[in-house]
């Protein structure tokens, strides 16, 4: 009891809270955003990762039965609230922490019951996002290693992401895949929500290519065979993460990558959306015209966004920078015309699947099957999906 105090007075001392309130007044939270603007070029000030607008709602109503449902249940839980008709057969639930609060006749391995602070012991600060501070984290019984992401309620509820975080437990906790992070369970107390994620142990990808400036081919395609195997996987239970980009991946202590917020990720299981979210450099054309060139409708689009975003990346990955990036304006009108330029460095098969996954109509872009097999990925990885490089940082 003793301890569970220490520790609620350790996170209470050290919350999001008193690091962003100085001198009583609130400054815009320290975001991956503002970090980009310092670290690198003007442009990549357009690294939203805002909504951008929010398209007509003529059609939303029959989006909106398919988004997740907040969890009423006042206590800690591991599992998530009771899924809707559409989620129940795509996504099962995944007890995977080992039960901190198994007796001794029960399974070590049967899904807990409920978790909470006491069960951990909390480290080093591992990083701080928008909204809330991720700590490296050690389940007392079981010596299990796992990142605590801490969010205080009251600054949820200011930047009215409530939805987006709910959604974000939603999908991610019924999620199990070598290349995604995973969210083992949540709990939450009356003024912060705690996540209990996969620890990522070589961080973000994001640090990684800074530092490096560009990837070698070899790396590259390594990583993206991954990606592809985890949209493949996202996308075959209709999840379209919507927002990838070098920042929302982190990397596993084997140099594997981990697609992590799922903060803008949707669960459609009829295929499409109507919401205009992401980032501008990695916006695909059918969110910037609010409609499929390919037949989609007016205002919707489809996991294709997803496949554009994997073309961007892959641009991004060789060449250091966004094949779009530019003064917001410009980016945009580029991204609508599929306006951007190779550089000669980089090899033809390479730049073969780029161009095959930056194509203006979303249906005619290559599928996640082709990019395992394409001539570049084989290349490198042999087309086994996994990257032979990927240690390399
Ligand atoms: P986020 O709020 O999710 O953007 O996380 C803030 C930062 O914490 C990230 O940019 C990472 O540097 C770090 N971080 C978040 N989750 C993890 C994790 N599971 N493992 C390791 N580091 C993490």
């Amino acid at each position: 009891m003793a301890d569970m105090q220490a520790l609620e007075q350790r996170l209470e001392g050290i919350s999001v809270q008193d690091e962003n309130y100085e001198n009583g007044t609130a400054p815009a939270a320290p975001s991956k955003t503002s970090r980009d603007a310092s670290a690198t070029s003007s442009s990549s000030q357009t690294r939203l990762k805002l909504p951008l607008q929010k398209l007509p709602s003529n059609a939303t109503a029959s989006t909106t039965n398919t988004t997740i449902k907040s969890n009423p249940q006042p206590h800690a839980t591991s599992k998530p609230s009771a899924p809707n008709s559409h989620r129940a057969s795509d996504l099962t639930p995944l007890p995977v922490l080992p039960n901190p609060a198994a007796k001794p006749n029960q399974s070590a391995t049967s899904p807990p019951k409920s978790f909470h602070l006491g069960l951990f012991e909390i480290g080093k600060p591992l990083g701080k996002g928008k909204f809330g501070r991720v700590y490296l984290a050690r389940e007392r019984r079981t010596n299990f290693i796992c990142a605590l992401k801490v969010l205080h309620k009251s600054e949820l509820q200011q930047g009215k992401v409530e939805k987006q975080v709910r959604r974000e437990i939603e999908i991610q906790s019924n999620l199990a895949h070598p290349n995604i992070l995973r969210l083992y369970g949540h709990f939450h107390d009356s003024k912060r929500i705690f996540l209990i994620l996969e620890y990522a142990g070589k961080g973000e990808l994001y640090k990684h290519l800074r530092k490096a400036g560009r990837f070698d081919e070899g790396r590259a395609a390594g990583y993206i065979a991954q990606m592809a195997s985890a949209l493949k996987y996202l996308h075959g239970k209709h999840v379209m993460h919507r927002d990838i980009k070098p920042e929302n991946i982190l990397v596993g202590i084997h140099g594997e990558i981990k697609i992590s917020d799922f903060g803008w990720s949707v669960h459609a299981p009829n295929g499409r959306r109507n919401t205009m979210c992401g980032t501008l450099d990695y916006l695909p054309p059918e969110m910037i015209r609010g409609g499929g060139a390919g037949g989609a409708g007016e205002g919707w689009y489809g996991e294709k966004v997803d496949l554009w975003a994997l073309g961007v990346l892959t641009y991004e990955f060789l060449v250091g920078e966004a094949p779009f990036e530019d003064t917001p304006v410009m980016t945009q009108r580029r991204i609508a015309r599929g306006e951007m330029r190779v550089p000669g460095f980089v090899s033809a098969e390479a730049k073969e699947l780029i161009c095959r996954l930056l194509v203006l109509d979303p249906e005619k872009r290559v599928g996640l099957e082709e990019v395992e097999r394409c001539r570049w990925v084989v290349k490198h990885c042999g087309g086994m999906g996994r990257g032979k490089k990927e240690e390399g940082e």
